[in-house]
């Protein structure tokens, strides 16, 4: 069966409940104290993680997931590569994938490159989208359904604050999309010039401009992080203001004691988060990071099972 995983629109619930089940497995070795044996499944593969964007976590996360699974993995910057001299984005990924490519892990500042390049690459190749523009990364959105499933067991009913720059956001798509399949009730939360108009209606979550009351109705938070690169001109005052007003800062950790606290990473501290919360130990920051491993192996793992 042939297996891509282009985002979490069109992935199959049974197919994300295996994922996060196997992950669950992934998990238990990494956290073993013993060195861990890991199933060589992807051994004679090849995978290319291709970012067009910077990124340190998802890089690392993918590399070390596929070198776990016995997968020989080639990494390149692409935004030194040809793609900048003229080469043609499709010519690049065809050269590159002509090197005997089995999987190619995107990362690319465009919305839709990973379904382009399923349209253009060979059927035999599988691709997985590492985050494409403001649309999708699934891996992160399985990688906080696990930390949050982790914490709770069932998030079924409860509520998730999503707080920050939703527009430009590819993890809110993306864990909205997956954890309203979970049944968890999501409320999103920030500045009207960053929430999209219609986005209640069309993702099917809660609008809410002030954040201390989202957080008294709230299980669990994620703030986001304002992403400058993505913002044509300043859709928010100042960052002092966007701190006081949206920002998880350590009086409110401390007035929501129990509310534990995600965030995709990079964070801008003393932005979304001051630095008695990004270090509190309600902040699941470096789990998540540690799930991300796990999940991505499972996803590997995935794209050759039966
Ligand atoms: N690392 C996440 C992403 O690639 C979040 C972020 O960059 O803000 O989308």
């Amino acid at each position: 069966m042939h297996r891509d995983l282009l985002g979490i629109r069109g992935l199959p619930k049974d197919d994300i409940l295996r994922i996060l089940s196997r992950s669950d497995h992934f998990i238990s070795l990494l956290d073993q104290h013993t060195p861990p044996i890991y199933p060589d499944v992807l051994k004679n593969r090849t995978v290319a993680n291709l970012f067009f964007e910077n990124s340190t976590r998802t890089r690392s996360s993918f590399e070390l997931a596929e070198k776990r699974l016995g997968a020989t993995s080639l990494s390149l910057a692409m935004q030194t590569s040809s793609v900048v001299k003229g080469e043609s984005l499709i010519d690049t990924l065809k050269v590159i994938t002509a090197m005997g490519i089995d999987v190619v892990v995107v990362r690319h500042q465009s919305a839709g490159v990973a379904q382009l390049l399923r349209k253009h690459l060979k059927d035999s190749i599988r691709i997985i989208n590492a985050g494409d523009g403001a649309n999708e990364h699934p891996t992160q959105a399985l990688l906080d359904a696990a930390t949050l499933i982790e914490m709770f067991g069932s998030v079924e009913g409860k509520r998730l604050t999503i707080i920050g720059d939703i527009k430009h956001s590819r993890v809110a798509r993306s864990n909205i999309l997956l954890l309203s399949q979970l049944g968890m009730k999501i409320t999103v939360v920030g500045p009207s010039t960053l929430i999209p108009r219609e986005f209640g209606k069309v993702f099917g979550v809660s609008v809410e401009h002030n954040l201390d009351r989202a957080l008294s109705q709230s299980d669990v938070v994620m703030a986001l992080r304002i992403q400058r690169e993505r913002q044509d001109r300043a859709l928010f005052p100042n960052v002092q203001e966007f701190r006081d007003r949206y920002g998880i800062t350590a009086k409110r950790c401390k007035a929501y004691p129990t509310l534990p606290i995600l965030h995709p990473g990079p964070a801008n501290r003393g932005v979304e988060l001051d630095d008695e919360t990004a270090d509190s130990e309600h902040s699941m920051m470096y789990r998540q990071v540690t799930r991300g491993v796990a999940v991505r192996m499972a996803v590997l793992e995935w794209l050759y099972s039966e």
